[in-house]
């Protein structure tokens, strides 16, 4: 076997042509989404309104195990992909491990995310259909930045609802989205009737991703032509992002090289659920025992310590209701965290395969993420976004594991960001004021409080 290089390279021709739907190898699927009214099913006819057909049929999709990539969206991948999957040895060195550690790293973009998978996607069907403009949210503004490159390109109108917080933490972000096209208003804002809601409530509020998504719901429905697009959680996002996860295989596959453990950050799951598709549809028909691990933060910990259970995607209650590892639509992360991953819920395809005990999950307070950040960045040269580094964190645990133990493990982990925009999150970390906040459990007993009283909950 040839030695494996720091980088193994994909040429364009074998790049996937077509997603890969994880939910036609589970074998059992997860439970429908249901719609807020009724409590009925959701049908395409009840997703139609929010989203765009194309999309709402994925979303629905449960049999086809591949599902072409349209050329034109192929053609954008080609301007970025495939992204570099590298071994590193210099990590491996630094820890003294055995272990093979690999990481796949979608930072490589101008938006600086694995996100621009995903949004190109949803702004070619949008486009197709005849929609004219679409709404979004953005919390740490990544999705935003991914969303308006796509829209640029196919020449679409939008409007980011960006969480209060985040747009003065980081307005350079908001130059980015303006330059490609975008308009970006501070959410909660005075645009919706959600929004003037929540400010006259909580005047003093920094916002939060739920409620920037109450209000692009809102105007998506109330706006002729518009639709809202979301960045993670669906089903439809998770498969879009599968071809983090095929890129990978073609590129181990090169060099005979099967992961045992597939480590990935989770916030709304569509990193992760992209990262492991190919491997979990390996394990789930038989052929495979590897291990999933999802890292999430220990401050706000969805799947470790949420409930399995029905409940809004937003603050506002608009969305359909979903059922998946949540702390409740009004559960409020601490604002001493740090960057994004803080996202109430949990992909429903993710929540479903970790009740069914195909996936583990961990939670790692800041400080130590921070930490494994600044190794990962020194040794490796990359500079990581802090939710990445929720990923670089349970690997190096479990490189440090095989070092104890002497056994030499295929790691395999999602570095899914750069960090150039989260200065004020190393700034504090480096200034030694970075403090880890655990939610306590009448805490998150407040936020389950908030959980829909439907007989589905009881
Ligand atoms: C948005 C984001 C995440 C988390 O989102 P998922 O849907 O869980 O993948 C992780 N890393 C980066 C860099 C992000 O921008």
């Amino acid at each position: 076997m040839n030695e494996i290089p720091y980088k193994i390279y994909i040429e364009e021709k074998d790049m996937p042509k077509a997603w890969l739907n994880l939910k036609a190898y589970m074998k059992e699927q997860h439970d429908p989404f249901l719609n807020p009214v009724t409590l009925k099913p959701c049908t395409a006819d009840d997703l139609r309104p929010v989203f765009c057909d194309a999309v709402v049929e994925q979303e629905l999709n449960c049999t086809d195990k591949l599902i072409e990539i349209p050329k034109s969206i192929r053609e954008f991948y080609y301007m970025y992909r495939p992204s570099p999957l590298c071994r590193a040895y210099f990590l491996e060195k630094a820890l003294g491990t055995p272990a093979h550690i690999y990481y796949k790293f979608e930072g490589n973009n101008t938006s600086g995310s694995h996100k621009l998978n995903s949004a190109i996607a949803q702004v070619y069907y949008a486009k197709e259909q005849g929609i004219t403009s679409l709404t979004t949210e953005t919390g740490a503004g990544q999705w935003g930045t991914a969303l308006s490159m796509a829209c640029a390109f196919y020449g679409m109108d939008l409007k980011v609802y960006m969480v209060k917080v985040s747009s003065q933490q980081k307005p350079y972000r908001k130059e980015v989205m303006r330059t490609y096209g975008a308009d970006v208003i501070p959410s909660p804002s005075d645009t919706t009737d959600v929004g003037r809601k929540i400010l006259k409530e909580f005047p003093e509020t920094g916002g939060s991703l739920g409620c920037a998504i109450s209000e692009a719901v809102e105007v998506a429905v109330s706006t002729p032509n518009c639709r809202y697009v979301l960045g993670s959680v669906l089903d439809h996002v998770l498969l879009h992002q599968s071809v983090i996860g095929l890129e990978s295989k073609v590129a181990l596959d090169k060099y005979g090289v099967t992961p045992d453990i597939v480590i990935g950050c989770c916030g709304g799951g569509s990193n992760f659920g992209g990262l492991i598709a190919p491997f979990m549809a390996e394990r789930l028909e038989g052929k495979s025992d590897v291990r999933f691990i999802g890292i999430e933060p220990a401050s706000c910990p969805s799947l470790t310590r949420g409930k399995y259970a029905y409940d809004f995607c937003d603050t506002g209650k608009m969305t359909p209701l979903a059922r998946m590892y949540t702390l409740g639509s009004g559960f409020m992360p601490s604002p001493n965290h740090a960057g994004g991953l803080r996202y109430h819920g949990m992909s429903p395809v993710i929540s479903k395969l970790y009740h069914d005990g195909y996936i583990e999950a961990r939670s790692v307070e800041q400080s130590k993420v921070f930490e494994a950040a600044t190794l990962f960045a020194r040794t490796e040269g990359t500079f990581p976004a802090p939710e990445s580094s929720h990923a670089i964190r349970a690997a190096i645990d479990e490189a440090l594991k095989c070092k104890e133990s002497g056994e030499s493990k295929n790691i395999l982990f999602g570095l899914t960001g750069t960090g150039y925009f989260d200065m004020a999150a190393y700034m504090a970390y480096n200034d030694g004021k970075m403090s880890d906040y655990i939610p306590t459990d009448d805490e998150l007993a407040k936020g389950f409080a908030t959980l829909p009283d439907i007989e589905q909950n009881r």
